[in-house]
């Protein structure tokens, strides 16, 4: 019987796990895919909100600003790329300037420090590929950006040393209550438990709803992306946002932390909670509302696209805490945007709801830092020779685009919860990620898994289950 299982290995999850891994307890994390962060969390903008957005007083609003405050410390203890490079929101008519003005105030209710409403020279003196119509903006300097994959996997891999237990490739298909807890069904058999966190993105309310009569309902909000290459990265050097809608925060464009330049996303509601395919609308939406804020923007550098799902409740907001009519059952559901911000402050909340009902003590020796993998261009050239040297792995060159090694493909494969498939890798090292989005290094990658995991290239996938890229031979046809 564990103490608490976790469904679902996104930030909400992972955060979860390592506030709950400082404790003496018995957790695990039932993800059903074949890693972590393959849910919402590895398809969004990766803005770490300043917190002007969410409506003062809000759970959403309390745990963005705290969730901004906590990201920069936990990035240097968990060792994931975030960096403060601030936001403006555009306001291209005189007539929005009301609109501004209230986010300027939602924002000063909500705690955001150093926010302040700037002309439009100023914001075009800062930004000089701003549109030209700009005629003021909100800066707020406390807004980042952070990668989400490394953010996820860290939070995943630093609970992970610390105890927790991740049952990957294992789907929670029903969930019954039973004496002193509940008893999870799974493709893998049954796990029981006496609390359960439910963290499980947009199916969140499938599990709320199987435990309680007060039913939730959570539509999937489709957002559609435009990926530029890193040649592209320098248009913009802070987010800039256009003035939100009713939908959501609207089109951005952003650099990312790795140096690509970021437009989008579009917000539809729809039924397919697995439906992250890109449309052809949903694109030209991206470039037209892009364009409309930022001007020459270099549209064929578009290396990729993709879309990710916002888990929208109804209600609006998050909702976190014991089930009502479901004790033991903790609902971690509806964290749609700001909910990557925010997860260092979920976690910890999931963790003080469990520590006062469980009256958890706390570990004497928790491991608080993770070494993220080595990235030999942050070596001096002296240090990157003697890598090489002691590690030769390290000098052979797997992704051109993106310069990544065997040595930290190798790194990728062997650590805690390492990389299985060629997006694993990707995800952890970059490999893949580049100008030819893995023409070239996609073969050699998985060259490379098969002999460290013991196994066929044919069994080598992209994304875990059926995802094979080798169907046959070339001879099989002859
Ligand atoms: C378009 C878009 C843009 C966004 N931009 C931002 C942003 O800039 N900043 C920000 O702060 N937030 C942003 N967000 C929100 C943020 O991405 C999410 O709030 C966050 O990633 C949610 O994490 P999660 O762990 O709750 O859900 P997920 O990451 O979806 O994790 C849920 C996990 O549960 C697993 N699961 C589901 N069902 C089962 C089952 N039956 N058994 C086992 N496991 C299961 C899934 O596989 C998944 O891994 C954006 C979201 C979208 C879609």
């Amino acid at each position: 019987m564990y103490d608490v299982i976790i469904i679902g290995g996104g930030v909400s999850g992972a955060a979860s796990a390592r506030e709950l891994s400082r404790y003496k307890i018995k957790a695990c994390v039932l993800e059903k895919e074949e890693d972590v962060c393959c849910g919402t969390s590895k398809a969004n903008s990766a803005i770490v909100h300043a917190g002007y957005d969410a409506v003062p007083g809000s759970l959403m609003a309390k745990l963005n600003v705290k969730g901004n405050e906590m990201m920069e410390q936990l990035s240097k203890d968990l060792d994931f790329p975030f960096r403060r490079i601030g936001s403006l929101v555009i306001c291209l008519n005189e007539t929005d300037m009301p609109k501004l003005q209230e986010l300027y105030e939602k924002g000063l209710k909500n705690g955001v420090r150093d926010l302040k409403i700037i002309s439009g020279e100023e914001a075009k003196a800062m930004e000089p590929n701003l549109d030209d119509q700009v005629c003021a903006a909100l800066y707020a300097p406390t807004a980042g950006i952070v990668c989400p994959f490394e953010l996820n996997i860290a939070l995943a891999e630093n609970a992970c040393e610390n105890g927790v237990e991740f049952r990957l490739g294992t789907e929670v298909e029903n969930i019954v209550k039973i004496d002193g807890g509940y008893e999870l069904h799974t493709n893998q058999g049954n796990f029981q438990t006496r609390y359960v966190v439910n963290a499980a993105g947009v199916y969140a309310d499938r599990f709320h709803n199987m435990v309680s009569r007060k039913k939730i309902h959570i539509t999937p909000r489709k957002g559609e992306y435009c990926l530029l290459d890193k040649t592209a990265g320098q248009h913009v050097s802070r987010t800039i946002f256009s003035l939100p809608t009713k939908y959501g925060k609207g089109v951005l464009v952003t650099p990312t932390v790795h140096g690509n330049l970021l437009l989008g996303p579009t917000a539809n509601d729809i039924e397919n909670k697995e439906g992250t395919n890109t449309t052809r609308e949903g694109l030209d939406e991206v470039i037209t509302k892009a364009g409309q804020s930022v001007k020459d923007l270099p549209m064929r550098q578009v290396i990729t696209s993709f879309a990710g799902l916002r888990a929208h409740e109804d209600g609006s907001e998050f909702i976190i805490g014991e089930v009502e009519d479901a004790k033991g059952f903790i609902d971690c559901a509806g964290i749609e945007s700001p909910g990557l911000t925010s997860c260092p402050a979920i976690g910890e909340m999931v963790a003080d709801i469990l520590k006062e009902k469980m009256r958890l003590e706390k570990k004497e020796h928790f491991i608080e830092t993770r070494q993220g993998i080595l990235d030999p261009n942050t070596l001096s050239t002296e240090e990157h020779a003697e890598l090489i040297r002691k590690e030769p792995a390290y000098g052979n060159v797997i992704c051109r685009c993106e310069m990544i090694t065997e040595g930290e493909i190798l790194d990728a494969i062997h650590r805690p919860l390492g990389a299985k498939s060629l997006d694993g890798v990707k995800r952890r090292t970059r490999a893949g990620m580049g100008r030819c989005q893995s023409g070239f290094c996609s073969p050699r990658t998985m060259e490379i898994l098969a002999r460290e995991l013991g196994k066929d290239m044919s069994e080598i996938t992209k994304t875990g289950g059926e995802s094979r890229l080798v169907v046959g031979t070339n001879k099989d046809r002859l």
